[in-house]
């Protein structure tokens, strides 16, 4: 059995251990895991699931869904405002991008990014057959436009790779960067707004005037659904052809769809759950703020990154764990080597982090 010889170097997508390993590992019970690493939402939307159990037997689960998902982009295209022939739903955000990859990515080509950013882009590049080029971020995680449009112009080019705001460092591309790439390349501009429900601000209207711009949103942050597996892709009605030459038939459940339509519908609920997200962000932030030693970078998103610089990131990371509470370990990510990243949790799962690593710190600030 000979698997593709490019394994040999490639390093894969580093998955997050399941809580059940940690809690085999740690032996603590599974209940008493904390995941604060996933960047997912901490509310179960009840709501939307006794919709869908009370309905559940006329779910036609015999049959495959609607392959075009026809409901919910047309759902989708009254929360974005945009012509439902130019949505295409995916299987996740992750299946967005890999299908863009897929689309666009011929052997040998260029896929162009700003690091540290998220690191599926340049597994699923890799995996194509493509290569990276990676322009280091300047201060403050800025992205160094000059040398982006510079890589977005050579001849191999044929993906940007822009995460706004970007995972793990919290803030936006500015929208004159993005435009500015739109024009002085032809190439296929991706725009991750996983985390934009968040910041407030998006880039989709420019997709009425630049057709190589795609948009990626998913369900899984502000909409608290990241078991259910729903994203989506918004684009020029070319682009919009072009990924669905490769946008598999039937990757996305009858079930997850009516998830993700229960979600539009209540979009309510989902603005008071950013809402709350935000005021306790803001409130962990200040706290973290107070202690020596501790910095807190600023965040547009449902997360922080917090540098430690007196303290090994990679020992707190460690006793944490040991606590049950699961935190993204950055130290391994060049430029970041002293960060963790955390998402915000419910008040008291904040508390219970906040005042374990104020302890570790063996500082003694109030969580209040
Ligand atoms: N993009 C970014 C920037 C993310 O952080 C994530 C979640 N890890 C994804 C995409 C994937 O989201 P989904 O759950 O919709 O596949």
């Amino acid at each position: 059995m000979n698997a593709r010889k490019f394994f040999k170097s490639f390093e894969p997508y580093e998955w997050e251990t399941s809580s059940l390993e940690i809690a085999l590992k740690t032996g603590l019970n599974v209940e008493q895991i904390i995941r604060f690493d996933t960047n997912a939402s901490p509310v179960i939307p009840t709501n939307w699931l006794s919709n869908l159990s009370s309905k559940l037997e006329d779910v036609k689960i015999n049959d495959y869904p609607d392959t075009s998902y026809l409901s919910l982009r047309k759902a989708l295209s009254k929360y974005v405002n945009i012509d439902y022939n130019r949505i295409i739903v995916t299987n996740g955000a992750d299946e967005g991008l890999d299908i863009i990859v897929k689309s666009f990515i011929d052997e040998g080509t260029n896929a162009v990014l700003s690091s540290p950013t998220y690191s599926y882009y340049k597994v699923i590049t890799q995996i194509a057959g493509g290569n990276i080029i990676s322009i280091p971020r300047k201060e403050n995680f800025l992205d160094d436009e000059e040398k982006l449009v510079k890589a977005a112009k050579k001849e191999d080019t044929r993906i940007i790779f822009l995460c706004s705001p970007n995972n793990p460092t919290g803030n936006s591309t500015k929208k004159e960067t993005i435009i500015r790439l739109l024009e002085e390349s032809d190439n296929l501009v991706v725009v991750d707004e996983a985390y934009s429900e968040f910041s407030g601000i998006n880039n989709i209207d420019l997709t009425d005037k630049y057709d190589n711009l795609a948009v990626i949103r998913t369900f899984s942050k502000a909409f608290c659904l990241a078991g259910a597996r729903v994203g989506y892709i918004i684009s020029s009605r070319k682009t919009i052809d072009i990924l669905n030459k490769v946008r598999p038939p039937n990757s996305v459940t009858s079930i997850s769809l009516s998830l993700a339509e229960y979600g539009i519908s209540d979009i309510e609920k989902v603005k008071d759950n950013i809402r709350s997200i935000i005021k306790e962000r803001d409130k962990c932030k200040s706290y973290l703020e107070k202690i020596s030693g501790v910095k807190v970078y600023p965040s547009e998103t449902n997360f922080l990154l917090v540098e430690f610089d007196s303290f090994s990131v990679e020992q707190l990371y460690k006793l944490l764990l040991k606590r049950g509470l699961i935190v993204r370990n950055l130290s391994h990510t060049p430029g970041l080597e002293k960060c963790l990243r955390f998402n915000i949790r419910l008040p008291y799962q904040n508390e219970i982090l906040l005042s374990t690593i104020s302890e570790i710190l063996n500082h003694s600030t109030k969580y209040i």
